[in-house]
């Protein structure tokens, strides 16, 4: 199912989470970032557009300077997003200069998406840039934010991303294989919900653990981003980033995932249960 949505998808926007960004030591993984680079060159060759959402400017922030790791200042936090959008930006150019690929950073606040004029300069800009075969990368504009015109993690910014740019399909790549009915890192025993089509029924259903240290979102935030992009039609991933290849594995149908769906329509419904060969 999953392999049959990126292949129908020609609009597809991937979104990274800090821990899938980051390495075990806490820098911005370089070596991840060349092997997505050229999983999306593959994809953009083949005739798709990509949009990338990426977190990571905090974590790329602290490795760049060690010395404010135990600053909690609303204004050091902000200076460090400020210095890690800078690395994060340059490791995501190096991954994609080998492809002879540009792009783009666009830093957005939820005020951006709340008035008409923002709106249509940032979904013309968006248009301009993957028609001209550039990837924007999207990130919320942290030295800015503060409470009131924050979005507050990157799932939501995906989510709103996906339905300014007509998005296909929306792509979470997080450090789990997608939702389970429990945490995953807590029960080993948790069993994956590989097919979900009632949020709210999943949400009341399955229960929520703690989010990474650096993930801000955590699974509440991806069910609302699920949500809000199927508002607009557009179906979501949500899968392990940090498999091998896991863009090219998800395309082929060796990666497993969680899709959000729309609720079925009584025709495919009716479609499903049919399994008489003669009757259609
Ligand atoms: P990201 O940085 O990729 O956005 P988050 O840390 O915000 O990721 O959220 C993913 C984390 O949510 C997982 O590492 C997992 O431990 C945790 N989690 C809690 N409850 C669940 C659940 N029911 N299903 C899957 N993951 C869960």
């Amino acid at each position: 199912m999953i392999a049959r949505l990126i292949a129908d998808a020609r609009k597809v926007i991937c979104k990274f989470g800090s821990t899938t960004l980051a390495d075990k030591d806490g820098k911005i993984n370089s070596d991840y970032l060349a092997e997505f680079a050229d999983q999306a060159a593959g994809l953009i060759k083949g005739g798709k557009h990509l949009v990338i959402v990426s977190s990571g400017a905090q974590v790329a922030g602290l490795s760049t300077m060690g010395k404010w790791a135990r600053k909690r200042d609303l204004h050091y936090r902000q200076a460090l997003c400020a210095i890690g959008q800078v690395e994060l930006m340059s490791a995501w150019r190096r991954a994609f200069d080998k492809h002879s690929l540009h792009i783009a950073q666009i830093l957005l606040t939820q005020d951006d998406f709340g008035d008409p004029i923002r709106t249509l300069n940032m979904r013309n800009t968006l248009f301009t840039l993957v028609d001209e075969g550039v990837i924007p990368i999207i990130n919320e504009n942290d030295s800015v934010s503060v409470e009131e015109i924050k979005i507050g993690d990157n799932d939501t910014l995906a989510a709103q991303s996906a339905i300014l740019w007509s998005a296909d399909l929306l792509i979470l790549f997080s450090d789990i294989d997608g939702l389970y009915d429990k945490n995953p890192k807590e029960f080993p025993e948790a069993a994956l919900l590989e097919e979900v089509r009632d949020i709210e029924a999943a949400r009341q259903s399955i229960s929520i653990g703690q989010t990474n240290s650096f993930g801000t979102g955590g699974i509440a935030t991806k069910l609302d981003a699920a949500r809000l992009a199927l508002l607009y039609g557009i179906p979501t991933v949500l899968t392990h980033g940090g498999r091998p290849r896991s863009l090219e594995a998800l395309a082929a149908g060796r990666q497993k995932g969680t899709i959000f769906l729309a609720q079925m329509t009584n025709l495919e419904s009716s479609d499903r249960s049919d399994v008489s060969p003669g009757s259609r």
